[in-house]
């Protein structure tokens, strides 16, 4: 066998990672309205996949927090974190377009609760741009506390000539910015591949519901395997493909290592 495809074998022989840091980064939970999740997207549900994967953590972000209701999103998270506090871990998805006064009360009843608020971001669904004003309470905040931000997109006019990410991870040196479907398109790839290169403290999310051949490996080879997370989007997009494309892609072990746990560590997760 060759040493540096251990992964990959264990893959062909429908193995699970189980002795492997495994961090899903991109996970939801709860029904969709477009069209029908399996199981209608239950905490149970996901653990099964996880389970299936050799999947240690997921961070969750409930669906209708990223729709129509944050704070009912952000209790359902709490409540699943609840019932699986070893696996299930929470994104805090505030709406920015409520005042800031309102979502610090809700960050600071999850700190009482031994919660750390890691966030998630949707300003497609809840209609705003990256660098609107009512945006910045959320990026000092979690400048002053290390956490990090994963967004569906960063999305904006370029700030000072530069990508809205690379111009927020430079002001912020202490958040991680993480781009979520960061391959979904050549074209995407190519432009948030720039974007990241050159800032430690950004992170590309590789989820989506579109699998090019041959593109994750472009994406690691322009920006390194440090800043790729793994993540699959559950319950929209079946994990088992997500897995077997980065195992199977002929990236080194320790380059896989990287994408699907150690560079997770940007989150809080439990003790194994
Ligand atoms: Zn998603």
């Amino acid at each position: 066998m060759n040493q540096d495809q251990i992964l990959a074998e264990k893959c062909y022989q429908g193995e699970a990672l189980g002795d492997e840091l495994v961090v899903d980064v991109h996970t939801h939970i709860g029904p969709w309205p477009a069209f029908p999740v399996a199981d209608s997207g239950s905490a149970q549900s996901l653990l099964r996949q996880m389970d299936l994967l050799g999947i240690d953590y997921a961070l969750v972000s409930p669906h209708v927090a990223v729709g129509p209701d944050w704070q009912e999103g952000n209790h359902q998270d709490y409540e699943a974190h609840q019932q699986y506090p070893q696996r299930l871990l929470v994104y805090f998805t505030p709406n920015p377009r409520y005042r800031w006064e309102e979502i610090a009360v809700e960050i600071e009843r999850w700190r009482n609760a031994g919660v750390r608020v890691e966030f998630k971001l949707h300003p497609g669904l809840h209609g705003y741009a990256c660098t609107d004003a009512k945006c910045y309470p959320i990026y000092e905040y979690a400048n002053e506390h290390n956490l990090p931000i994963l967004s569906h997109v960063w999305n904006s006019e370029k700030i000072d000539g530069e990508h809205p990410m690379r111009a927020l991870a430079q002001r912020y040196p202490n958040v991680a910015f993480i781009h979520a479907h960061a391959d979904s398109d050549w074209e995407t790839m190519a432009t948030l591949t720039e974007a990241a290169t050159g800032h430690e403290n950004t992170y590309l999310d590789i989820c989506g519901s579109v699998m090019y051949y041959g593109l994750l490996a472009e994406l690691v080879r322009r920006i390194g395997a440090e800043h790729v997370l793994f993540g699959t989007d559950t319950p929209f997009v079946d994990g088992r493909a997500q897995v077997g494309r980065i195992l199977t892609s002929r990236l080194s072990d320790e380059q896989e290592r990287l994408i699907m746990g150690l560079n997770a560590e940007v989150f809080d997760l439990p003790q194994r």
